[in-house]
């Protein structure tokens, strides 16, 4: 049996950021000013703090200013409101990002209803929702589910008529995953932990889009010979040597191999384009706020 192609999301994604960087300096001479991206961190989640310090980090390769809010596990709802709205009011700010999970005593759902809609650079806040689910041009869309489509049209070019299935029905990937793909004119199925017969289901997709948070959960005799399978799924499992651990996706990816087209391999698959399409998100939303025309071939 032939083996399927791995999707390489880490080049795929260096790609996009080469892309960001050299239209940054055109933004700075027509404006005076870089980008800003603001990402606020509560607590001292360790998952977080590493997402937020590469963030930053990215952020700062590709010429934009990257500001970090730290603020303690015991900040109230006022005062982290308050900040996102002093974020809000600062011109120098195009993005505003919230880390995700917030401590349990904050309304996260309160505190995205605060970020200015045109800042909202991940995508969550229901007037950019309600965008995508209109067809919205202007939207600005969650980054994981964009990025898996911008894998997905670069694997197939056109994706309209094909049959998708997305596992999972999230805010963050799934819901939104859906809207692209329709979008795209696909068929669509969502699938769900209420689904009955999900390997079924998995087999009819041309496309299939897994994003669940269940360590290989879709097997590789579910998928349809030739399909196109982006894992978004990220779960740490202990390792075959002692007191390690590593990551693996939802799909079992040595099987699956087998009947795929071509496969997102975890890590380095979806992981990268999530922030690569933040910096794009925080690009695009700085020439919108600057009411200059869209960056073109982002
Ligand atoms: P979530 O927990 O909010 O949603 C999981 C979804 O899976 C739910 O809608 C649920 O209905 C569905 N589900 C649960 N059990 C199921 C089952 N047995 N069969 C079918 N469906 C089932 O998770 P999320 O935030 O959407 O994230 C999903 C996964 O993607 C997680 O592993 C997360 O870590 C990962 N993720 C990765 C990135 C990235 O940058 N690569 C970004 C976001 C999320």
């Amino acid at each position: 049996m032939t083996l399927g192609k791995e999707i390489d999301g880490k080049a795929f994604a260096a790609t996009l950021r080469g892309r960001i960087a050299e239209t940054v300096p055109g933004f700075v001479e027509q404006t005076g000013r870089k980008p800003g991206l603001a990402v606020v961190l509560v607590g001292e989640d360790p998952a977080s703090s590493v997402y937020v310090r590469s963030k930053g980090k990215a952020t700062v390769e590709v010429g934009m200013n990257s500001l970090e809010f730290k603020r303690p596990a015991t900040i109230s709802q006022e005062e982290l409101i308050e900040l996102v709205e002093e974020l809000n009011a600062d011109d120098s700010v195009d993005g505003i990002l919230v880390q995700l999970p917030l401590p349990d005593h904050l309304d996260d759902k309160a505190v995205i209803a605060t970020i200015d809609p045109a800042k909202d650079v991940d995508g969550f806040h229901v007037v950019n929702a309600g965008k995508l689910a209109v067809g919205d041009p202007t939207a600005l869309v969650p980054c994981t589910p964009l990025g898996c489509l911008m894998l997905l049209k670069d694997e197939l070019g056109d994706l309209s008529g094909k049959e998708a299935v997305v596992i999972g029905r999230s805010n963050i990937v799934g819901k939104p995953m859906m809207q692209l793909l329709l979008a795209e004119s696909c068929t669509v199925t969502v699938a769900h932990s209420r689904t009955h017969d999900l390997a079924g289901v998995v087999h009819r997709a041309d496309i299939v889009v897994a994003a669940v948070g269940r360590p290989e959960m879709v097997k590789g005799s579910w998928i349809k010979p030739g399909a196109v399978v982006i894992d978004v799924g990220i779960n740490r499992v202990p390792a075959e040597e002692e007191g390690k651990s590593k990551i693996v996706g939802d799909v079992a990816t040595a099987e699956a191999i087998n009947h795929v087209a071509a496969i997102t391999p975890v890590p380095g698959g979806v992981g990268p384009m999530t922030i690569a399409v933040l910096l794009r998100n925080t690009l695009v939303a700085a020439h919108v706020r600057a009411g200059l025309p869209a960056p073109k071939g982002l």
